[in-house]
């Protein structure tokens, strides 16, 4: 896969304004945020969607999980919403997995 943003953002050579960080997995802030709170948490390998992933991954997503969890109880958040685009038809712009955590708002169902 060739490096996106989000990889970049990984590795350091792009800036973002980042909320976590450890060696598996990194969240930051959206730069166009879509709520008060609007982070994502991406995983240090290079998953371009979450499709791509399969049960050598079981740990990692698992963990990006755990990671959204504490990032958002870390920004007061006890209501949130996470969200994974995954493929283009589904919103996705960026091929490198992320999940979206959004609160500070209420959030209509079915989503849009
Ligand atoms: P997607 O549409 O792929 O699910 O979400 C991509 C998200 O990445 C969007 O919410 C968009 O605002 C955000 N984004 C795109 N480029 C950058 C960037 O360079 N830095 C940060 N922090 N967010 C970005």
């Amino acid at each position: 896969m060739t490096d996106t943003i989000f990889g970049k953002i990984a590795s350091g050579q792009a800036q973002a304004d980042i909320v976590y960080e450890d060696d598996r997995a990194l969240a930051f802030r959206d730069l166009n945020p879509q709520a008060p709170t609007h982070l994502l948490v991406i995983p240090r390998k290079p998953l371009a969607t979450l499709s791509e992933a399969d049960s050598d991954d079981q740990a990692l997503l698992g963990h990006l999980l755990l990671v959204a969890n504490r990032v958002a109880s870390e920004a007061g958040l006890e209501n949130y919403r996470v969200v994974v685009n995954n493929g283009a038809g589904a919103g996705q712009t960026v091929f490198h997995l992320h999940l979206h955590v959004l609160g500070g708002r209420n959030f209509s169902w079915p989503p849009g």
